[in-house]
């Protein structure tokens, strides 16, 4: 994606990304310096809800589906996720001093089944910590089959608030022109749907494609990441190509400064994505390059 040279202008400093999956491992030694801390209820006291948000001592993020403060990952998709995405920010100071930091939403649970009610309440409450960017990788998941006007309601307020949902445009090897997946089909300005490439820059075979609905491509297939637990793992999925365009739109934000869109964002990615004959007719631009960045 040309990354590297786009972390010599900015590594999006100040910009929060969601993360809204299974949890996150936030004591895994690649993301444990990367969360966004909520200082409020860090320096507050305990089983006080100090900022008012509706949820006791959510210093880390808050678990939506256990209903408590807890949002560690027992599954490993998060993590992997998170992992993702900050070494797309990061990969330079791995392991070091980060600047792009995670408020870790959990929506799902360990077998990674979820609730749509979860999933609109991190969506939510990760717009109301100033999330510019919330990573949703599950697409056509459990807790989301089908069209929800309560999730679309409320991946439409998060746009209000200046948050882009990034999301998987799923793993079926399907067509979401004609069967739509959400909520990475939900016709919102402020949603961007991606499919996954391979190494060789085809699109991988279990991808899902769709050149209305799917806007771009980015590395999804054989992706180490840092799972749950420590270590490192590969795993291949639009779950992992997502967090790739994900930690791109952050840079992005950061460039382009606080009043920067959701719209804007993704309409410069949209513009500057690279166009690979793998990819044509598959999705609506191409693959996801910051080369523009740096010029
Ligand atoms: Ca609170």
């Amino acid at each position: 994606m040309k990354a590297p040279k786009a972390w010599a202008v900015t590594r999006g400093e100040g910009v929060i990304v969601a993360v809204v999956d299974t949890g996150v491992d936030a004591s895994h030694p690649a993301l444990a310096n990367n969360i966004a801390l909520n200082e409020a209820e860090k320096n507050g006291r305990a089983g006080v809800d100090v900022d008012g948000n509706g949820y006791v001592d959510d210093v880390t993020g808050w678990d939506f589906f256990s209903k408590d403060s807890n949002p560690d990952d027992n599954e490993g998709h998060g993590s992997h996720v998170a992992g993702t995405r900050r070494a797309t920010l990061l990969l330079k100071t791995f392991l070091r001093r980060t600047r792009c930091q995670d408020p870790c939403r959990k929506t799902h649970n360990n077998r990674g089944a979820s609730r749509e009610d979860a999933v609109v309440k991190g969506i939510l409450y990760a717009a109301d910590r100033g999330a510019k960017v919330s990573n949703c990788s599950r697409g056509g998941a459990p807790e989301a089959p089908d069209y929800s006007a309560v999730l679309f309601d409320a991946i439409k307020h998060a746009g209000e608030k200046g948050a882009l949902l990034v999301a998987a445009a799923g793993n079926d090897g399907s067509n979401n022109d004609r069967k739509p997946s959400y909520p990475s089909n939900y016709q919102l300005e402020n949603v961007m749907a991606v499919a996954s490439t391979t190494s060789r820059d085809g699109l991988s075979s279990y991808s899902n494609f769709g050149s209305a609905s799917v806007h771009v491509a980015a590395p999804g297939s054989s992706v180490v990441s840092a799972p749950a637990g420590g270590g490192y793992v590969t795993q291949s999925g639009t779950s992992m190509a997502t967090p790739h365009a994900a930690g791109a739109a952050a840079l992005v934000f950061a460039k382009l400064g606080s009043t920067a869109t959701p719209e804007q964002v993704r309409a410069v990615l949209i513009q500057n994505a690279e166009a690979l004959s793998s990819l044509s007719g598959r999705v609506k631009s191409g693959f996801v390059s910051l080369d523009f960045l740096a010029e």
